[in-house]
């Protein structure tokens, strides 16, 4: 996908969901005496009509507790959900299944989210008719067309009657992610919903879900590891590290001068971080060093361990938030060291020496 498939070539609309400051604690220890792992604090994001944001992070950052936490999957331990302004309660069955007609999910193991002991068909049809609550064979049928349609799996009729083992790993995706848009949901969620799949045909399922957030006017949140990809589908990055984001911002301006330390070693280690996009096609790099521990003990900067920039400071008090020059956000006590050009007109060379000190961490 080039640039053109972007939103820049229309307007993205309202927000429809929204996450505001939330943030989730699991307890580690028997009760509540033990050590308490912050898997996820003080996220906020809006997801527009249109839109797609993407959240990138290594694994064990919290990113796909944030999605279960929008998809109403995982209780908040504070902060708030909204879907069109209003905060969402889903104590009731029925305010779920009302929630879950405009949220839907997409896995990254499309052979773990389908049935194997049923077809497409079937996948196909629960959906339709319990959100949709389309009646009648005929109208059921021609519904499951259009959505196999939808997803380029062409003839429809070759395969509704197939099971999820006759198909492949991105036919799979497509009957996943068909399944997902059956129920004529507003919002998508799609957590890293290539990484399992061939590295041939990453491409083809991002541009699909691309495609969709166009022509079914979806708001998208798409999960990642991998920043090329975030890139090339999303309009806004959020970079999230042990939890919490570190930096934000329109895609291009995130991945072509990443500011946060962290943000520019997870696009040093891309194949070719100037011209992101390319590890689409031959696979992407694991980036090195552990992921960082988001334990509510720890006080400061939580990349702190494995920046070449912390001192006493960013171990010992949270960083501020920091505006850059070209509409970021960023949180770091060393802005001006880490990315001199987003906050002053001087320009020095930062990438290689933060990914020089980062790829060695303790
Ligand atoms: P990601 O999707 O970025 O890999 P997750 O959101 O799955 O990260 O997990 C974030 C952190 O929360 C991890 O350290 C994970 O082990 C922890 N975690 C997730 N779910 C639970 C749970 N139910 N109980 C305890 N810890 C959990
Ligand atoms: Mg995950």
């Amino acid at each position: 996908m080039t640039e053109q498939t972007k939103t820049s070539e229309s307007a993205v609309g309202d927000v429809v969901l929204e996450a505001v400051s939330i943030s989730r604690d699991y307890y580690l220890g028997r009760g509540r005496s033990g050590p308490v792992l912050s898997a996820v604090r003080d996220v906020s994001l809006s997801l527009y009509r249109r839109g797609v944001v993407a959240i990138v992070g290594e694994s064990g950052s919290g990113k796909s507790t944030v999605a279960r936490m929008l998809a109403g999957q995982e209780t908040l331990t504070s902060g708030e959900v909204r879907l069109d302004g209003k905060v969402v309660h889903l104590k009731h069955r029925r305010a779920f299944r009302a929630y879950k007609r405009e949220v839907q999910m997409v896995f990254q193991d499309p052979f773990a989210s389908l049935n194997s002991v049923h077809t497409v068909r079937h996948h196909l049809e629960r959906p339709i008719k319990i959100h949709r609550g389309i009646q009648g064979k005929q109208a059921i049928e021609e519904e499951m067309y259009r959505l196999l349609t939808l997803v380029s799996m062409t003839p429809p009729e070759l395969f509704l009657p197939k099971y999820p083992h006759e198909l492949s790993g991105g036919q799979r995706q497509r009957v996943a992610i068909a399944r997902a848009i059956a129920a004529s949901p507003r919002v998508l969620l799609a957590d890293e919903p290539i990484s399992m799949l061939d590295v041939s045909i990453r491409l083809d399922i991002l541009r699909l879900l691309s495609d969709l957030r166009e022509t079914l006017e979806l708001a998208m949140l798409y999960i990642t590891h991998d920043i090329a990809s975030a890139r090339y589908v999303a309009d806004e990055i959020l970079v999230m590290y042990a939890g919490e984001i570190v930096e934000r911002g329109p895609a291009e301006e995130v991945t072509q001068s990443p500011a946060h330390p962290y943000t520019q070693l997870l696009v040093s280690s891309a194949p070719n971080p100037d011209a992101l996009g390319s590890s689409l096609k031959t696979g992407t790099k694991i980036v090195p060093g552990q992921a960082g521990s988001a334990l509510s003990s720890i006080v400061g900067c939580r990349f702190s361990p494995r920046c070449p920039f912390a001192d006493e400071q960013c171990r010992t008090t949270r960083p501020p938030i920091v505006p850059t020059n070209d509409g970021r956000l960023v949180a770091c006590w060393h802005l001006e060291q880490a990315a001199p050009s987003s906050v002053a007109l001087t320009t020095k060379p930062r990438t290689t020496r933060a990914k020089k000190v980062l790829e060695k961490p303790d």
